[in-house]
């Protein structure tokens, strides 16, 4: 039999299940991979995810010629005619795919008529198969984010003592880990990578394309094969993640990568597998006796947070994509597109930073431009359109958990149990930024005031009925009584959106 194994660019792992299935039949097996023009102009992405995705890809496919394996690499427009062409050429009668973890491209999949067999085996980027988490999730009442990570630490055995029981005592060590920064602070130096003669190949050919991209690739930096992937990993084990826990909340002016592991781009294309990089931060901790609090903090992230947001992601209706909770419909402001355009210091670094690199840690993501996106009512959806733009690391498993669900609250709280909304005081506690911004950070309505202070009262104000509803928010609408009929109207009078949203200098 002919076989033919289409490769997606993010699934760039030797241990792809489609090409595990067929070790047994290399030669009689071909390998494609597409890059599709029309596909990445679907919406404008960043200059940076386009190199590291095509960089990657031919750099694979390199590799698996030089593992004997039959490979085409083809560019063109769609998919579909080029993949058609190429099975009716190779004469193949089957088509082996790792699933797709995308919903969208899946359905779009099987809407073609093509000319053989299409045989999908599991997606091996994820340690919980969709099916396994829908059995989980079943029949219960509400689904949380810690009965699902502890159900992980004992399904793979992480951290556990002989009786089962927590490494330390507690399963959940988060509250040791919201240290506002200190002065000072020196976190280590990422590693980075000079573009190699491929990556260069792929910068000079996006250079000839006439498409709408964001960001700039002055300064590309990212890894691009499994090799260097697990030098960022390693790089990570040995200077990050000490201090990982005690620091991961906290923001600096000009350090944008903090103590961070920067693996999600390299996790999510294939490059690296999450159970060895939970195994390699667990066997970490038992040589060198790093602090608990940085080393389950981080296991959660992958072994908890990760995998329970691709596991919602499948579990969910197929129109969670269109939730709007709050019913929010202002349009995106356009320095979401152009730093420069802005003169809220916070959002100005951390919008500056995703241009310059594609990359922002979480509670930049979330509590800098979501929190900013969700009292401000921008449209949910043309929020995540732009996140999914922004980030090397997007993919649409990973948009609609995080920036419909955590991030926006559109989903009414099937994921996060309250908004994540906050004033200008968590941002002051959290991070530098405010200290050189021309808005002050104490004002809710004076000249200076700071947008995220009248937008985040009136946000309370505006859902209060529905805020309520959430248990957790009656402490803090508490507040909104405090606030005298004369404030209000100053804080109204804030509240031209075309000022507050367009903010231009
Ligand atoms: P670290 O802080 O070092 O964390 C380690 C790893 O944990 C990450 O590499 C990631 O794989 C995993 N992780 C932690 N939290 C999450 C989460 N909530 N969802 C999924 N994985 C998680 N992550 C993406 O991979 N792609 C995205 O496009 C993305 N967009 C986000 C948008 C919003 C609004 C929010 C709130 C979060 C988003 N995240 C996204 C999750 C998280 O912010 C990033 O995974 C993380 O910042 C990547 O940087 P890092 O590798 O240095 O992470
Ligand atoms: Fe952001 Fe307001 Fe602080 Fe300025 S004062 S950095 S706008 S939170």
């Amino acid at each position: 039999m002919n076989i033919g194994i289409w490769i997606l660019g993010n699934q760039l792992s030797h241990e792809n299940t489609a090409l595990i299935a067929s070790l047994s039949e290399q030669k009689n097996s071909k390998i494609l991979f597409i890059e599709s023009l029309n596909h990445v102009q679907e919406r404008r992405y960043h200059q940076q995810k386009l190199m590291f995705i095509w960089s990657a890809m031919r750099h694979f496919a390199e590799e698996l010629k030089a593992d004997n394996w039959q490979v085409d690499y083809k560019i063109d427009l769609d998919f579909f005619p080029v993949l058609n062409k190429w099975i009716l050429e190779n004469n193949l009668q089957e088509l082996r795919l790792m699933s797709p973890v995308d919903r969208p491209f899946l359905s779009m999949i099987n809407t073609w008529k093509l000319p053989c067999k299409i045989v999908f085996y599991p997606n091996n980027n994820f340690l919980w198969q969709p099916e396994e988490f829908k059995q989980w999730a079943s029949n219960r009442k509400r689904l949380i984010l810690e009965d699902f990570y502890r159900e992980s630490r004992k399904k793979w055995q992480i951290l556990l003592t002989e009786n089962q029981q927590p490494v330390g005592g507690k399963w959940n060590l988060d509250k040791e880990n919201r240290q506002p920064p200190k002065k000072n602070l020196s976190p280590p130096q990422p590693l980075f990578f000079p573009p190699d003669n491929i990556t260069l190949e792929v910068k000079n050919y996006l250079s000839t394309l006439d498409i709408d991209t964001y960001g700039n690739n002055d300064n590309f930096h990212w890894a691009v094969t499994r090799k260097d992937a697990l030098k960022v990993l390693n790089h990570f084990l040995d200077r990050g993640l000490e201090n990982f826990g005690k620091y991961q909340d906290a923001m600096i002016t000009n350090q944008e990568f903090m103590w961070h592991s920067l693996i999600s781009p390299y996790l999510n294309i294939g490059l690296l597998n999450p159970l060895e990089v939970i195994k390699a931060v667990e066997k970490t901790y038992l040589e060198k006796n790093y602090p608990l609090n940085s080393v389950e903090g981080y296991i959660r992230q992958i072994l908890g947070w990760r995998e329970y947001m691709y596991g919602i992601y499948h579990y969910v209706k197929e129109d969670y994509f269109q939730s709007n909770y709050f019913n929010h419909q202002q349009p995106l402001p356009e320095f979401f597109w152009d730093s420069k355009k802005t003169k809220m210091n916070c959002l100005k670094q951390v919008l500056k930073q995703t241009e310059n690199t594609g990359y922002a840690h979480h509670i930049q993501r979330l509590m800098i431009i979501s929190n900013y996106g969700l009292i401000a009512g921008i449209s949910p959806q043309a929020l995540e359109n732009w996140f999914h733009s922004a980030y090397i690391d997007a993919y649409d498993w990973v948009m609609q958990t995080n920036v419909l669900g955590m991030g926006q609250f559109a989903d009414g709280g099937v994921l996060a149990s309250k908004p994540y909304a906050s004033s200008a005081n968590y941002i002051n506690k959290m991070s530098d930024y405010c200290s050189n911004c021309q808005y002050n950070y104490k004002e809710k309505i004076g000249e200076n005031a700071c947008p995220f202070n009248y937008l985040y009262w009136d946000f309370l104000r505006r859902h209060e009925d529905k805020l309520k509803s959430q248990g957790r928010m009656s402490l803090v609408l508490k507040h909104l009584e405090k606030i005298s009929p004369e404030e209000w109207e100053k804080i109204d009078k804030k509240l031209d959106y075309k000022v507050a949203l367009l903010d231009r200098t």
